[in-house]
């Protein structure tokens, strides 16, 4: 067992929230406090989630506090009926609740800035576990408690993200990061697509498998993430300028085995670094969508500033408009179909000229569920770039409902725009 000035090893984190375990609402409140508690070498071991029942709540206090030193809960410091953790925490640990007098005055106060009376049901948000440290809540009305009692701890944090994550930050800094020492974590993410995660994971295994006995083990795991799979690398070190070494090592040894379908090795998106390369060359863009229905116009004005490089977009859903809008011809579509690398590529090209400008991208495919033919079953999507260097084509089965076809469609899309910009003219510098 861990004492007071030693830090915790092995963390439990529970979402408290009924709405939590309906399929309307998912608990985001633990990822958010794992990668904290990660930072300062502090492992998660569990997770769970329990709904607004006193009972149901102490028990799972008591059995978790018996497999870890930090246990974290998250939300039901409200002031309603259904908010019992604090009750549930004095249960759990036989700690008396008194009102703070205090507390209850900075709440009213904080009702009467907004020129209201503090409800009475509020008080109890001022009830304060015997031997518990209040944190102060700059963003709501429920303070957060810390509690420390025979090397373990508990802490209550309020369940609304904004008011949680800045209350966690600061009750960290300031009572367990000195005792973890200076090692942190550093991670980077190695974004890959056109690969699945078998293919990738056979290539990158053998590489990554080394670093585990470097000094320190570089240690890595594999994502399939929607249309892209990652390569999630993390160190642990007391010296940020070697956990940047270790990394850039690594990086390097993996990047020459997955070559070009490599898209970023810093965490940027697909859509971020496509937007990069085409203002390194100043080059603008347009789309021509058919199936994606402007996801991938949406996704490239997703990143700031693309205005710099985003022209324009066209959403051309049925025959008339790829005609109408981009000059197709109407011969082409009945001869090859819509769905073609025939009219894909007249897409592109017809956009590139329309729009006067370096790149078009287009996508034309069966979203499903219907529509599909045993030649061009639904999921089946061409994609087709015009750019200086020509044009290029290909054609993709994609599996899933309509949305997962719709985004690895979009992901396609730029990715082979970002393909044909690397092959026609590599970025300076890269
Ligand atoms: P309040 O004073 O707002 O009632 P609370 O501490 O009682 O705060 P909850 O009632 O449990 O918190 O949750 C309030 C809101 O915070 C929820 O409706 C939800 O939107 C968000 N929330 C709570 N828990 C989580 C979680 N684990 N992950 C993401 N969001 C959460
Ligand atoms: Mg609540």
């Amino acid at each position: 067992m861990t004492d007071s000035s030693s830090p915790p090893r092995r963390a439990i984190v529970i979402a408290v929230g009924s709405e939590l375990l309906t399929p309307l609402r998912a608990d985001t409140n633990s990822l958010f406090v794992t990668a904290r508690l990660n930072e300062l070498g502090i492992e998660v071991v569990a997770k769970l989630i329990v709904g607004d029942r006193r009972d149901d709540l102490a028990a799972a206090i008591r059995e978790n506090l018996g497999r870890a030193d930090l246990l974290v809960l998250t939300g039901g410091l409200g002031p309603t009926d259904d908010d019992v953790t604090r009750q549930a925490v004095s249960d759990a640990l036989g700690l008396t609740l008194r009102e703070d007098p205090a507390i209850v005055e900075r709440i009213r106060a904080r009702f009467a800035r907004r020129g209201l009376e503090m409800p009475e049901v509020n008080r109890v948000q001022g009830q304060v576990l015997a031997g518990a440290s209040v944190l102060a809540n700059p963003n709501g009305t429920a303070p957060g408690q810390w509690i420390e009692r025979a090397g373990r701890r508990v802490v209550l944090l309020p369940g609304p993200p904004r008011e949680m994550q800045p209350m966690l930050v600061a009750a960290l800094d300031e009572r367990l990061a000195p005792l973890c020492g200076s090692a942190r974590v550093y991670r980077r993410v190695i974004g890959i697509a056109g690969r699945t995660e078998s293919e990738v994971e056979e290539v990158a295994q053998p590489i990554y498998s080394t670093w585990a006995a470097w000094a320190p083990p570089v240690s890595t795991s594999i994502l399939a993430a929607p249309g892209q799979i990652e390569l999630h690398l993390s160190v642990r070190t007391s010296s940020e300028d070697e956990g940047k070494v270790v990394l850039d090592r690594a990086t390097a040894a993996m990047l020459p085995a997955l070559g070009t379908d490599v898209f970023s090795d810093d965490g940027r998106s697909l859509e971020q670094v496509v937007g990069e390369m085409l203002r390194a060359r100043f080059w603008r863009i347009a789309t021509a969508e058919s199936c994606t229905g402007g996801l991938v116009a949406s996704r490239l004005t997703d990143v700031p500033g693309s205005s710099d490089y985003v022209e324009r977009g066209v959403v051309c859903y049925s025959n008339l408009a790829k005609t109408e809008l981009l000059g197709v011809s109407e011969e082409s579509i009945r001869l090859h179909g819509a769905v073609s690398e025939e009219v894909g590529v007249a897409m592109a090209v017809g956009m590139r000229e329309r729009a006067g400008v370096e790149v078009a991208v287009a996508v034309t495919g069966i979203a499903g569920p219907g529509g599909g033919s045993a030649r061009k079953p639904v999921g089946t999507v061409v994609v087709a770039v015009a750019f200086p260097g020509g044009t290029r084509v290909r054609r993709f089965l994609f599996l899933g409902v309509r949305a997962q076809v719709k985004f690895q469609a979009s992901q396609a899309s730029l990715d082979m725009v970002r393909r044909a910009m690397e092959e026609f003219l590599p970025a300076p510098g890269a």
